[in-house]
Formats: C-alpha cells, structure tokens, sequence
C-alpha cells in the first residue's frame, strides 16, 4: 500500500479533525481528535521496526515494565508488541 495518503486521522472514530497536541518523550509529534478527545501519536505502526528496537525492546521486557510502557518508549503499538512478546516467548 504505497498510496496511503499522511492525512492524520483519529484511530478511534476515523475523524480528521485532528490537531497538534505536543511530543511524547521520545519525540515524536502528538494529536488529539477534536471530536472524541482521543490522544494518539501518528501511525506508529506502520514503521518497520528495526532490529535497534527490538534489542531495545527485549532489554525492557527483562526490566519488568508493563508492554504499554515499553511500547511508548520504543514507539511502536501495543499491539505490535503483544504479538512480538508472543512470538518470542513462545519459543
Ligand atoms: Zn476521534
């Protein structure tokens, strides 16, 4: 899918009335839904996730911190990661 247009659209309700809402930690840019008041950060998800990652990820897996933490840190969806802790501690 390479014709996915950038618009930003809330993940919860599909509106486009979208506006900046600050950084999270990591430095990626923020938005909140104008029409639900949903918070999200753009497409966080779509990225592949680099091999840096997940050698972060795994370090923080060991830490004990909650996989909403760690994705937040990390910058890739919980759901991304509940599938990555899946498929690692099923070996
Ligand atoms: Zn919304």
């Amino acid at each position: 899918m390479e014709n996915q247009k950038c618009q930003n659209k809330c993940p919860r309700c599909q509106s486009e009335e979208v506006v900046k809402n600050g950084h999270i930690h990591n430095g990626k840019q923020r938005y909140i839904c104008k029409q639900c008041g949903r918070q999200f950060v753009k497409d966080p998800q779509n990225k592949p996730v680099s091999d840096e990652q997940k050698a972060l990820i795994d370090k923080l897996l060991l830490e004990k911190i909650p996989l909403a933490g760690i994705a937040r840190v990390v910058g890739v969806s919980e759901r991304w990661l509940q599938n990555y802790v899946n498929v690692v501690y099923d070996k």
